[in-house]
């Protein structure tokens, strides 16, 4: 019924996949499906079954030419249309679609001058997705030292994994214990530092050696801009896949990479599956993103599973990032993986400065506004200069919490140490703990300051906006960029060159602005209150505010100019913060990894979050009662009651999403443990029931 889509080593994936993140098997299958391509069958009335031909397929365009006797051919005088033909012809070979522009009834007239001899008419398969590119720049030839040492690093994983060393690993029981590290390396370098000249120069030898290689970057930041980086190193040999292309688009790239056309694949997280010819390395970029985690099922996470294909395929895997993930760096601390650094901006410049804004104090003054007067001052400066700014508005931040304006307190659960969030009902509004569900009072003052400006807290991008535009005029180029101006196709780029073609100007965002962007002439970059991120009631919250900061600081001064960044926190000593603005994650982890420890976090533990909703909240929570239970017979029969720990249920952070009620049950092992393989037992044993669904997220990024 189809051509095959995948081989016996992506079949092995498949059930992997499904049984690791507990999904079904069809689930995992579409993941390795050209785009838009699955066959389907549908039931009909005599209750046969009826072949459905996929809707997406490959277009042919008709091409003509003019033969070798065409080329003297003379067309009688009565022909206007065979001569304007010919005549267009002359120069080249022409789409028939694009004669019949100029020339109506294009079709016949080339069947006449075909039937002569004078014309060929042949089907070629169009490529959507792309233009053609030429590969036009070369290698950078004068490596920085820390370039030199990652290329020889990743070029010793190549041989390593070439040589089956993977399988040597999988071999040894549990693998770890004084063996060499994986074919694993961790590119932990600056923004700027030349990370992606490192990617280019080790896919450059994957290729020479007949081999392929596949890049993820965040979807966010595959933008033409960094697309262009590679075609323009390797041409037509580069696929993209990512879902901004129209399905008819990332099936044409799918097959030039089924086809072996193309020799690198550059996309989102869903890239890891094309059918790519004999791959040698797969590297991720800003691995520490959490968009590399699947939201719907099968909730996979990427570098897990690049981990799985790399071993599978026998092929290099190469995380870079300028804030390695937690959990990334942990495999470096123990050996598993190997690290490299590259502590320097390829330009030889200093990261920028990072000045801290107390917004208490600012609020003790007087300035009831989003920005301080340094901030203010900055911005001003910098667009008088005709320089530009980039101001980061976290809108993940989306839970409402409760902040005093003057010291900065938000009120956390002690036994979990998360915030506890804002809530409302007939009663009154009380605060609760999303991890294990306990509520709590609101206190009338600040229980650390005693103030009474105990407020709710969470501010968008429209009236960040609006303040904008009293503080700096009406003649300012501001751009916003949020999921309301970003809904439609292109609007995405269209504002990113709106951006670059700005003498001076701000862009103003959400987190999306934060990655990849590389504007020369960004000279400030501001994150106007750092604490929506910080207070987010996770585990992650500390970890993900010194990555954004990291992020947004390189930003800054990437060219010839100096940078700056300025970020308001009401908790200007937070570690998180203090750190980030010093650059010095060793000071940041020696804070946060104790915390991890002692609390039951990963890297330490490691978590599924059982997941249940429906319409009605009543039988939502009773399923998540019996869940539990089952939970823990189950946790109990496998022997390790003692080891693991079970919390909640408790409402999820976003307990109402869509009009249907959620709740959630938090599973935590010791590392390395097989949460899934128990939680299969249960979702086996469990009876489904009518009006509430569960799913299960394997190692999940957040707890919302
Ligand atoms: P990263 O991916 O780490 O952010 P890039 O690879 O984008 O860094 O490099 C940042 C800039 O420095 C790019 O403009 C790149 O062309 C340039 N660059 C990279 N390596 C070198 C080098 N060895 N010498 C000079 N310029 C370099
Ligand atoms: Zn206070
Ligand atoms: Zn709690």
């Amino acid at each position: 019924l189809s051509e095959p889509y995948f081989d016996k080593v992506s079949a092995r994936l498949i059930r992997w996949i499904a049984n690791e993140y507990l999904g079904t098997l069809p689930e995992a299958t579409r993941l390795f499906m050209p785009p838009g391509a699955a066959p389907r069958f549908r039931r009909l009335d005599d209750g046969t079954w009826a072949y459905v031909a996929p809707r997406v397929g490959k277009v042919d365009d008709r091409w003509a030419a003019l033969t070798e006797e065409g080329r003297d051919y003379m067309p009688r005088k009565g022909s206007p249309k065979q001569a304007a033909v010919i005549e267009a012809l002359r120069a080249g070979e022409m789409r028939v679609a694009e004669l019949g522009i100029e020339i109506s009834g294009v079709s016949s007239v080339l069947k006449s001058l075909e039937a002569k001899g004078v014309v060929r008419v042949e089907k070629r398969r169009r490529m959507r997705g792309m233009g053609s590119a030429t590969a036009s720049s070369r290698d950078i030839e004068n490596l920085t030292a820390g370039q030199r040492e990652a290329l020889a690093a990743i070029g010793e994983a190549l041989d390593q994994a070439a040589a089956g060393e993977w399988v040597l690993r999988a071999g040894s029981a549990g693998g770890a214990a004084n063996a060499a590290p994986a074919p694993v390396v961790v590119l932990d370098g600056v923004t700027g530092s030349g990370k992606t000249e490192v990617y280019l120069q080790a896919i450059r030898r994957v290729i020479d050696e007949g081999g392929s290689a596949c890049v993820l970057v965040p979807e966010i930041s595959l933008t033409p801009q960094t697309v262009g980086r590679f075609r323009s190193r390797f041409g037509d040999r580069v696929a993209v896949l990512h879902s901004r292309l129209s399905t008819g688009e990332r099936f044409d790239q799918w097959s030039l990479i089924a086809s072996g056309e193309a020799r690198v694949v550059v996309g989102a997280r869903s890239a890891l599956f094309a059918p790519l010819r004999d791959v040698r390395l797969i590297v991720i970029d800003e691995e520490h993103e959490s968009s590399y985690k699947q939201g719907s099922s099968p909730r996979y996470t990427s570098r897990d599973v690049a981990v799985k294909i790399a071993s599978l395929r026998g092929a290099a895997l190469v995380l870079g990032s300028a804030s390695p993930a937690i959990e990334t760096l942990h495999k470096c601390e123990t050996g598993e993986w190997r690290r490299v650094v590259l502590p320097e901006r390829a330009s030889g410049k200093l990261l920028p400065p990072v000045q801290i804004v107390d917004l208490g104090q600012e609020f003790a003054r007087g300035n009831k506004t989003m920005f301080s007067a340094a901030l203010g001052d900055a911005l001003k400066e910098t667009v008088a200069a005709g320089d530009k700014a980039v101001l980061l508005l976290n809108r993940r931040g989306f839970a409402s919490f409760l902040l005093c304006r003057e010291c900065g307190f938000v009120p956390t659960c002690e036994q979990c140490s998360t915030s506890l969030t804002f809530h409302e009902n007939r009663q009154g509004g009380f605060l609760m703990c999303h991890h294990c569900g306990h509520r709590f009072a609101v206190p009338p003052t600040c229980p650390e300051c005693g103030s009474p400006y105990l407020r709710q807290l969470g501010p968008g991008t429209q009236f960040a906006y609006d303040q904008l535009r009293m503080l700096l005029g009406d003649d300012v180029p501001i751009i916003r960029m949020d999921a309301d101006t970003t809904s439609t196709k292109g609007a995405h780029e269209k504002l990113l060159s709106e951006f670059a073609m700005a003498d001076g100007g701000v862009l103003l965002g959400t987190q999306m602005i934060a990655k990849g962007l590389d504007f020369p002439d960004v000279t400030l970059a501001g994150v106007l209150i750092a604490d929506t991120m910080l207070k987010l009631p996770d585990f992650r919250a500390p970890e993900r505010t010194f990555q954004l900061i990291e992020q947004v600081a390189g930003r800054a001064g990437r060219a010839a100019k100096d940078g700056r960044v300025i970020v308001q926190t009401y908790w200007p000593d937070h570690p998180a913060i203090v750190a980030a603005s010093r650059h010095d994650r060793a000071m940041f982890l020696s804070r946060e990894m104790p915390v991890r420890d002692e609390m039951g976090y990963p890297p330490y533990m490691r978590m599924a979050n059982v997941l249940l909703w429906g319409r009605d909240d009543r039988a939502v929570a009773a399923e998540a009662g019996k869940m539990r239970a089952l939970i823990d017979a189950h946790v109990r029969a496998a022997g390790f009651a003692r080891d693991w720990e079970v919390l909640g249920p408790s409402p999820c952070l976003l307990s109402r999403l869509r009009g249907t009620y959620r709740w959630h049950i938090l599973v935590k092992s010791p590392a390395g443990t097989d949460i899934p393989g128990v939680l299969r037992g249960v979702f086996k044993e469990r009876k489904p029931v009518t009006g509430v669904s569960a799913a299960v997220d394997v190692d999940p990024v957040d707890l919302f």
